[in-house]
C-alpha cells in the first residue's frame, strides 16, 4: 500500500505538530497507559481510550501493520486497599474489573488493544530494568526499597518542562528517610506478609507504577517506540520517570530514545473541573449505559472536542450528540433500499483525522456527506457516509433498530431479539410459546403486526 497522505502529530515533547514517520517502515506502534483495575471506568478515563482508539484506527488505513498496547495496571496501593475493605483478593478484584473494563470499552465501540500487558505478569522484566538502573548508578537500594535518583538524570523535566522546585513540589510522594533527594522515587517497595508480593534481589516486594510501563512497553513494543500516550494528568510524573527509567537503564541521554513522539488527552471536567475519582465528580461509563444511552452516543460526546482540548461533560451535550447521531440513522433508514457498496474513506474526513485527529472537523465533514446523502440518494453517497462514520466508530447499527429504539424508550434488540424466537416458535408449531412472547411484549406496549415481509413492531 503507499502512502499517499501523511498523518501529522502535536508531539507533546517538541510542543509542536510534526509528521509522524515510523520507525521502522509501515508499522506503527503505539503504547497508551491503561486503567488501574479496582472499581469502574470513569468517563474521563474513556476519554483516553476512545481516543487512542480513533488514533489506531486512524493509522490503520495509512500503514500496512499497527501494534497498539495499552496495559492493565493491577498492582497498586489503590488495590489492596480495596481488597482489605472487600475481603475480595487483589486477582478477584483486578480480573472483575478488568472485564468491565473491556466490556464498558467496547460498547463505547472501543475495540481491544493489540495487545493488553497487566503488569504482574511482567514482573521479570522489571526487575532486570531496576537492575540496569542500579549498575549505571541511576538507582539504589535503601532499606528494602529501589529508587530511583533523579539528579544522575540532568535531562530529567524535559517533558512536562518542570523546573526542579516544581519537580519536588509536585512529586505525589512523601519525602522518606532514606531517599538521597526529594525528587528521587519508587522503583520497588518491600510488602508485607499480607500484601502481594514478588520474591526480588531487594527482598519480598513490589513495583512502583512508574516502572511497570517502562517494562511493559519495552516488552512488548520494543525501543523505542512511535507514540506513547495518555491522559494530560500523566505527562508528571509518571510519563517523565519512565522516560528516566527507560532512556537511563540503556545509556541514553535523549528524551526520545523511549519513545518518539508524545500524545496527550485533555481531561473531561464537569463544571470545569477535571473529573476524577479523588474529587468525587465522577460519572461511570457503566452507570450511562446501563440507563439506556448508547454506546456511541457517549463516544459522540468524547469525541466532539479536539482531544487536546478540554472537554465539559453535560446533558446538553448528550442531547446534542443523540440528535446527530439520530439524523445521520434517519438519512440512512431513508436510504434503506439503495445497494450497499463499500468505498475508501472520503477524503475530507481523512484529512481532518490526519491533522492530529481533528474530530470536530471531521464531524463537519460527516455533516456534509449526509447532506449529500440525503440529497443525492446513491449508493455512492449512502457508502461515503457510512465509511466515514464507521472510521470513527459510528453508524454501527440498523438504523431501523436505532430510531425504534429512540422513539419508544424499549430496548430494540431485546424486541428484535425475542420477535426471531417466535417466528422460530411459530414455524415449529409451538403456538403456546408465540402468543406467551406477544404477550411478553404486549405487556411493554409493543404492538406486532405481521406482514408479508416478516413481523414488523411499535410501541402503542
Ligand atoms: P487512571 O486509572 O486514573 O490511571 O487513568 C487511566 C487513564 O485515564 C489515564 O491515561 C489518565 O490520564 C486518563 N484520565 C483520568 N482522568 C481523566 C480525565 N478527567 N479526563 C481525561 N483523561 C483522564
Ligand atoms: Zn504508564
Amino acid at each position: 500500500m503507499t502512502l499517499d497522505r501523511s498523518f501529522r502529530l502535536y508531539n507533546s515533547l517538541t510542543r509542536t505538530k510534526e509528521d509522524f514517520v515510523p520507525l521502522e517502515i509501515g508499522h506503527a506502534r503505539i503504547y497508551a497507559c491503561g486503567p488501574t483495575v479496582y472499581s469502574y471506568a470513569h468517563i474521563g478515563n474513556a476519554r483516553m481510550a476512545v481516543v487512542f482508539d480513533v488514533l489506531a484506527r486512524v493509522l490503520r488505513v495509512l500503514y500496512p501493520k499497527v501494534t497498539y498496547a495499552s496495559n492493565i495496571t493491577d498492582i497498586e496501593d489503590k488495590i489492596i486497599a480495596a481488597s482489605q475493605e472487600t475481603g475480595q483478593s487483589p486477582e478477584q478484584i483486578t480480573r472483575k474489573f478488568e472485564r468491565i473494563y473491556n466490556e464498558d470499552m467496547a460498547a463505547l465501540g472501543v475495540a481491544l488493544p493489540d495487545i493488553q500487558p497487566r503488569a504482574t505478569e511482567t514482573i521479570p522484566e522489571m526487575i532486570k530494568l531496576m537492575e540496569q538502573l542500579i549498575e549505571r548508578g541511576h538507582a539504589y537500594v535503601a532499606e528494602g526499597h529501589v529508587l530511583f535518583h533523579v539528579p544522575s538524570f540532568p535531562e530529567y523535566g524535559g517533558l512536562s518542562g518542570r523546573s526542579r522546585d516544581d519537580q519536588i513540589a509536585g512529586a505525589r510522594v512523601d519525602v522518606a528517610p532514606y531517599k538521597r533527594d526529594p525528587a528521587d522515587f519508587v522503583l520497588w517497595k518491600p510488602s508485607t506478609p499480607e500484601q502481594p508480593g514478588w520474591d526480588s534481589p531487594w527482598g519480598r516486594g513490589r513495583p512502583g507504577w512508574h516502572i511497570e510501563c517502562s517494562a511493559m512497553s519495552e516488552k512488548f513494543l520494543g525501543l523505542p517506540i512511535d507514540i506513547h500516550g495518555g491522559g494530560a494528568d500523566l505527562k508528571f510524573p509518571h510519563h517523565e520517570n519512565e522516560i528516566a527509567q527507560s532512556c537511563c537503564a540503556h545509556g541514553h541521554h535523549d528524551l526520545a530514545a523511549f519513545s518518539r513522539y508524545w500524545m496527550h488527552n485533555g481531561f473531561l471536567t464537569v463544571e470545569g473541573e477535571k473529573m476524577s475519582k479523588s474529587l468525587g465528580n465522577f460519572i461511570l461509563a457503566h452507570d450511562l449505559i446501563e440507563q439506556g444511552i448508547k454506546g456511541e452516543v457517549i463516544r459522540y460526546v468524547l469525541l466532539s472536542a479536539h482531544y487536546r482540548q478540554p472537554l465539559d461533560w453535560s446533558e446538553g451535550a448528550v442531547e446534542q450528540a443523540q440528535k446527530s447521531l439520530d439524523k445521520f440513522y434517519r438519512i440512512l433508514d431513508e436510504l434503506k433500499d439503495v445497494a450497499d457498496i463499500s468505498v475508501p474513506v472520503p477524503d475530507g474526513v481523512m484529512e481532518a483525522l490526519c491533522d492530529d485527529l481533528n474530530t470536530p472537523k471531521a464531524y463537519a465533514e460527516l455533516n456534509v456527506l449526509a447532506k449529500a446523502a440525503h440529497e443525492q440518494k446513491t449508493p455512492e453517497a449512502k457508502a461515503a457516509l457510512v465509511a466515514a462514520g464507521h472510521l470513527m466508530g459510528f453508524l454501527n447499527e440498523n438504523p431501523a433498530i436505532w430510531l425504534a429504539a429512540n422513539t419508544s424508550g424499549v430496548d430494540a434488540a431485546w424486541v428484535e431479539g425475542l420477535l426471531n424466537e417466535r417466528t422460530e416458535a411459530r414455524a415449529a408449531k409451538n403456538f403456546a410459546r408465540s402468543d406467551e412472547i406477544r404477550d411478553e411484549l404486549a405487556a411493554k406496549g409493543v404492538v406486532i403486526e405481521d406482514t408479508p415481509q416478516g413481523p414488523k413492531w411499535k410501541v402503542a
